[in-house]
């Protein structure tokens, strides 16, 4: 089963997702802020100055799923994601959420991009 055909697999930890192993402590990474249900880490191949990644500990397989399941969560992100814009002193930013293989999305555990500290482009790629 590939990771993008499991995108119907929501809320419990995923032996198999990256990110539900960051979540556990399982793989390090670079984390920048924590609350009760998100974690924001940098990002391993960063696009922009600063590029951070905001997830829920839940697993969903990506934004709109966990929208869908978990309001509350999905609104903890974007909150999350401000929180750190302002730590980060980014005056603007881009919030990305790559949803499916054809938009850019790896990591099928739904994320928040934050990214700042260049100009930007528009449209996106
Ligand atoms: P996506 O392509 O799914 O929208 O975003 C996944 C992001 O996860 C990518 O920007 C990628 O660089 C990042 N990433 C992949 N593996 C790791 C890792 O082990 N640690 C961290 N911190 N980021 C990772």
């Amino acid at each position: 089963m590939t990771q993008e055909s499991r995108r119907g697999a929501g809320g419990e930890p995923q032996d198999d997702c990256l990110f539900c192993k960051i979540v556990a402590g399982h793989i390090p990474a670079t984390l920048v802020r924590e609350s009760d249900t998100t974690v924001a880490f940098r990002d391993i191949n960063p696009q922009a100055p600063t590029h951070i990644l905001v997830i829920p500990k839940v697993h969903h397989p990506d934004a709109a799923s966990l929208a869908a399941a978990e309001p509350a969560i999905a609104a903890d992100v974007l909150r999350e994601a401000g929180e750190v814009a302002a730590e980060e002193k980014l005056e603007s930013y881009r919030i990305v959420f790559n949803t499916g293989s054809g938009a850019g999305q790896t990591v099928f555990h739904a994320h928040a991009h934050l990214l700042g500290g260049r100009g930007m482009q528009w449209p996106p790629g």
